[in-house]
């Protein structure tokens, strides 16, 4: 059906922002990543190195793990919490972020801002326990949820076997997200009803905190003025050809994927 798509290079390189002569570093857009903690700074670690390798002028991280964060990336401006964090046009909440309440709190701070959203793991966690998924409905701006399966099933009651499409469908649907469902052939639903599949997985991606990749570089492109179903479309087709591009150095780990997206998004940026 026309509604859904399978994503191509061409998609991608049509929606990519391009530098020109004017561009600046806040023009380009300025990405907020709210990840990690001192239990798990290396989800802060990999979610910034993934929105680093987007088209973002600047990256600020307001979390657990400032020092760790800026040792590995000394160009992120680093703050303890999202309320300190200053202006940015897109937030990334989630990985290794815990579980307790002040990784609630600082949710509730992300989620307060005007701006798009990448909500991903322990996000998506304290939205099921903190019945907050029925409240994101009537938030205004956009909010991708970007869940492997396991959290997929916490949040929609029921596994996305089979249909794996309209299982996303129908869970863009009633929390009016965009849902990116993870897996070998990853889905990209719209509330509206239209959906990609992405072409470019590999196993070699099935490997610890890759998704932190993900959900790094799509916070950096929603943060560039993409809308949501185009950063999470483009988001998934380039990590997968990350993760190709990797494998072929051998065994992957999750800064490899980092790594390796900055060959594969270099043929954007002419
Ligand atoms: P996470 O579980 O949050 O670290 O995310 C895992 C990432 O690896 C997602 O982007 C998945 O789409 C990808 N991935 C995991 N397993 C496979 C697989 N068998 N084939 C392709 N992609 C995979
Ligand atoms: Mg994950």
């Amino acid at each position: 059906s026309p509604a859904l798509r399978v994503t191509e290079w061409s998609d991608v390189a049509d929606w990519w922002p391009r530098l020109g002569p004017e561009s600046e570093k806040y023009t380009r857009g300025v990405v907020g990543v709210a990840t990690g903690s001192a239990t798990y700074p290396g989800a802060a670690v990999l979610s910034v190195g993934g929105a680093l390798a987007g088209p973002t002028g600047l990256v600020r991280y307001a979390g657990g793990a400032r020092a760790e964060v800026v040792h590995r990336y000394p160009s992120v401006i680093a703050t303890g919490r999202v309320a300190d964090a200053g202006r940015v046009q897109a937030w990334v909440c989630g990985s290794g972020l815990g579980t307790d309440e002040h990784a609630a709190a600082e949710l509730r701070a992300v989620l307060a801002a005007p701006v798009p959203v990448v909500l991903d793991a322990d996000a998506l966690t304290l939205l099921v326990d903190g019945s907050l998924a029925d409240r994101l409905r009537e938030r205004d701006a956009p909010i991708v949820v970007t869940p492997h399966d396991r959290e997929f099933t916490r949040l929609c009651g029921e596994a996305p076997d089979g249909d794996r499409v309209g299982a996303a469908l129908r869970l863009a649907a009633w929390m009016n997200a965009v849902v990116l469902l993870k897996g070998d052939r990853t889905v990209v639903a719209m509330p509206g009803g239209r959906a990609y599949v992405n072409p470019t997985g590999t196993p070699a991606l099935a490997t610890g905190g890759t998704g932190d990749v993900l959900a790094g570089l799509l916070g950096s492109l929603l943060a560039a003025g993409l809308p949501a179903e185009r950063a999470a479309t483009a988001a998934a087709y380039l990590h997968g050809l990350a993760g190709r591009e990797a494998a072929r150095g051998g065994p992957v780990t999750a800064p490899d994927v980092a790594s390796a997206l900055r060959p594969v998004v270099a043929p954007l940026l002419g």
